[in-house]
């Protein structure tokens, strides 16, 4: 498939205070960081179809509105995964730059949500990663209440 190269413009605004969602998901997950201090992971689950949404979401796909908080595990199971770093291309050339450390990156369906949250997996190599490996969060030092705080999982062992 070959891409086009050239950009696009499209003339008029984009009022951004119209995008009340944004706004609404905003608010839930300042809501949802300020419990990471606590270790909890705090989700939304839907009346409508009973999803529960971990990070939490003002609306489902089922049209209904998630108003239920509920209580995530900081465990759980990846459910895709996929590598960056210039060492996964075979014949790569050294003048093309250092190879670099794997950086692997997943997806996790923490126990008790319904939706994926994407993280990095630690304490592992690529070639022993596999979708429905068990993974536990690993809290940060110090929590300050960031998004930050729940990127990194690392094998668990059960
Ligand atoms: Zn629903």
């Amino acid at each position: 498939m070959e891409y086009k190269k050239e950009t696009r413009s499209v003339e008029g605004g984009w009022p951004m205070e119209h995008w009340q969602w944004k706004q609404e998901s905003i608010a839930l997950i300042a809501k949802t960081r300020e419990a990471f201090k606590d270790h909890k992971l705090l989700g939304l689950k839907c009346p409508g179809c009973g999803l529960v949404y971990f990070p939490p979401k003002p609306y489902c796909k089922c049209l209904s509105y998630p108003d239920e908080w509920v209580e995530v595990k900081d465990t759980g199971t990846i459910t895709t995964y996929t590598f960056t770093g210039a060492w996964a291309y075979e014949g790569i050339k050294e003048e093309e730059g250092p190879a670099g450390e794997p950086l692997i990156i997943c997806g996790v369906n923490f126990d008790g949500s319904d939706t994926l949250t994407v993280c990095t997996l630690g304490d592992a190599q690529p070639e022993e990663v596999f979708v429905g490996m068990r993974v536990k969060l690993k809290w940060p030092e110090k929590i300050e209440g960031r998004l930050d705080d729940i990127a990194h999982v690392v094998p668990l062992k059960e």
